[in-house]
């Protein structure tokens, strides 16, 4: 069984463990016990939630919404420039201050220190919050 050192993508508490990986599956996690915060401590999403991963609902490939109104799948080029395109054309007609972002627990605190970045140095946006205040 393979070994794999991650961060927790639950909460920015930042808890690092080890997903058992068994023939490319994950079979169950090993707390890293030298670990500055979680010290080998877990809480249950920790423990136990990775079977997202290979939900059968889980979104694999960007989806557009298109002219009737109907997601359809795109490739992640085609995504990128979509989004870059329509925050680029928002931001002229309306200013940076017209676009908001809302972050999320479940991204690490470099994640969320990328998204302040992107807000406030490329889109001149100070309206930014996270989800853990809804
Ligand atoms: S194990 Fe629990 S406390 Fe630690 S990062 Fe994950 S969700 Fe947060």
């Amino acid at each position: 069984m393979k070994k794999v050192l991650t961060t927790c993508g639950y909460c920015g508490c930042g808890c690092n463990f080890y997903l058992n990986i068994n023939k490319g599956e994950i079979v169950g996690v090993t707390p890293k016990f030298d670990h500055p915060v979680s010290k080998g401590k877990l809480c249950i999403k920790g423990w136990q939630g990775f079977g997202f991963v290979r939900h059968r609902d889980r979104l694999k490939k960007p989806l557009i919404r298109n002219a009737a109104g109907e997601f359809e799948e795109a490739s992640w080029e085609e995504a990128y420039k979509y989004v870059v395109n329509k925050l680029s054309n928002i931001k002229e007609k309306h200013g940076g201050n017209s676009i908001g972002f809302l972050s999320s627990a479940r991204c690490t605190n470099e994640e969320n220190y990328l998204l302040v970045k992107l807000a406030r140095a490329v889109l001149d946006s100070n309206n930014i919050d996270h989800c853990a205040r809804l």
